[in-house]
């Protein structure tokens, strides 16, 4: 049996785009068709993140025209994360495998067939992962790069230079169902799933139409949003700090003294230099040590699986009576 494949697209505003992309997919999955890869009746699903334009229309059109088309229309706009949760969980009834790429086509729609064929080989979630940047703008890539780096040293961990071009097989997407946290971070989450993975690399192009809708501002909040949903190094930063600060302190105290000691000080200096520095540092410690208990409160409130089940071997069947 051929795998059915949905193609997942979450869609802002992107009324010219669409028309291009639909039609350049459509054709790939004809070609993957007749290779013997997919099914016939694999399908687009666009998932339209309440956009301002026809983007909606444009979708209802092409789905006349051709039904392999699909449409989702959530009511508002939520951003791209939960656009396309809303694709994938709409696709994984119909489907064995769904991927999922933006409606700009910057990353390269070929990667597909490759994303397939490991996926036929066994692969359960396989990343697209970008061969080099050279189309993005030196500042688009410094920026990115540094998010990457920020994130790992902040106990986030992603798979480097990947997006949210991937292939999820239907249990991945099952699994990805049970995470019912409401800051969506799929990056962070999909590497943790536990499955078998594989990667493609391909490299990235221009948008085909439109403008980027993830200018720097909406990156940095994106970066923050994984790391402070994901891990709770900061708050342990701020104890390691005021123990820093505390042996910091013994030298400012042997300092203080032999000033005392040695040359005339202004008095009341050595007692208030003494003082600020320990209760500064007992102060952070403190709010560390709180923050480690919020840091659980944080993880328990998540109601995140606590374990997902590769396989069972229970045979024979249990009989309920
Ligand atoms: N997108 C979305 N909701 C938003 C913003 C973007 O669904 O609020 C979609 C957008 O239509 C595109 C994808 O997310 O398919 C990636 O956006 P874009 O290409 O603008 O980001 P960039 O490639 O510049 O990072
Ligand atoms: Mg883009």
């Amino acid at each position: 049996m051929l795998p059915r494949i949905a193609i997942v697209i979450p869609c802002y505003n992107e009324q010219e785009a669409l028309p291009v992309t639909t039609a350049q997919l459509l054709r790939l999955l004809d070609e993957m068709a007749d290779k013997q890869l997919v099914a016939a009746d694999s399908f687009i699903l666009c998932s339209d993140d309440g956009s301002k334009d026809a983007t909606w229309q444009v979708i209802c059109q092409l789905h006349k025209a051709d039904p392999r088309v699909k449409g989702v229309a959530l009511t508002q706009n939520r951003g791209h994360q939960y656009a396309l949760l809303a694709g994938l969980m709409t696709a994984e009834p119909l489907c064995d495998a769904a991927i999922s790429i933006d409606a700009d086509l910057q990353d390269d729609p070929q990667a597909i067939v490759e994303m397939v064929k490991k996926f036929r080989e066994g692969a359960e979630i396989v990343f697209g992962v970008r061969a080099s940047r050279k189309t993005d703008t030196w500042f688009k890539r410094t920026t990115a790069r540094g998010f990457y780096r920020f994130q790992r040293s902040m106990g986030l961990n992603t798979v480097y230079d990947h997006a949210d071009y991937r292939l999820m097989s239907r249990r991945a997407l099952q699994l990805l169902s049970e995470y019912g946290e409401s800051n969506l971070f799929l990056r962070g989450i999909i590497p943790q799933l536990g499955l078998t993975t594989a990667i493609v690399t391909y490299d990235r192009h221009e948008r085909v139409a439109g403008e980027s809708k993830y200018p720097l501002g909406k990156m940095l909040s994106f970066s923050i949003d994984g790391i402070t949903s994901f891990s709770a190094r900061p708050i342990r930063l701020i104890f390691i700090v005021g123990l820093i600060l505390l042996l910091l302190d013994v030298a400012m105290a042997l300092y203080v003294f032999t000033s005392y000691l040695t040359h005339h000080v202004v008095e009341g200096w050595t007692s208030l230099m003494l003082s600020v520095w320990f209760l500064g540092s007992l102060i952070l410690m403190g709010l560390g040590i709180v923050g480690e208990y919020i840091g659980k409160i944080f993880v328990e409130v998540k109601q995140r699986p606590r374990y997902a089940i590769r396989e069972t071997l229970l045979d024979p069947t249990p009989t309920s009576d």
